[in-house]
């Protein structure tokens, strides 16, 4: 699979719409190169389906403990096609629910958060609790907030209003 753009030399791959690009290239801005660091891609498919919710994004580090070397694999299918993901840690990106600047820059910045978190702190919080969503919340929030996102459409996302409150953003601004 070709690689569609990178952010800070991690590579994107599969689906977006051209009019995002470089909304997502201007992700760069505001994230470092050692923020990315160990990241083995990002992958842009459509219609996430895990265990039985939708996310906007998915930031996998670790295989199930319980499987062998040789089942760790990973599928992601783009373009009707299964690509087998053997490398972690990844963020995957639904595209379809994705579809705007706002969206786009939160969920990528939001899975970066717990990548950051994972990598640089001696005690990653647990994955999938409230502190780590409401991390990753923060962390994505203080950024987007140097990429003039519009906050009022991501209001209604779990924990957001909370951390836009936290970090001081005032949410009657305009
Ligand atoms: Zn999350």
């Amino acid at each position: 699979m070709k690689p569609i753009l990178t952010v800070h030399g991690v590579k994107v791959y599969g689906i977006l719409d051209r009019k995002l690009y470089k909304d997502m290239k201007e992700v760069e801005k505001v994230t470092s190169k050692e923020e990315w660091r160990g990241i083995r891609g990002i992958y842009c498919a459509h219609n996430l389906d895990i265990i039985n919710h939708n996310p906007m994004g998915v930031y996998f580090a670790k295989y199930e403990a319980s499987k062998k070397e040789e089942e760790f694999c990973l599928e992601i299918i783009i373009n009707k096609r299964t690509t087998l993901i053997r490398k972690l840690p990844i963020i995957v990106i639904d595209t379809n629910i994705c579809r705007t600047k706002e969206y786009l820059q939160f969920t990528l910045l939001h899975e970066l958060g717990h990548h950051v978190d994972e990598t640089q702190n001696p005690y990653p919080l647990e994955a999938g609790s409230i502190e780590c969503e409401m991390m990753a919340n923060r962390f994505s929030v203080s950024r987007c907030g140097f990429l003039n996102v519009n906050f009022d459409t991501l209001l209604h996302i779990p924990l957001v209003k909370e951390a836009i409150e936290e970090m001081g953003y005032d949410l009657d601004y305009r």
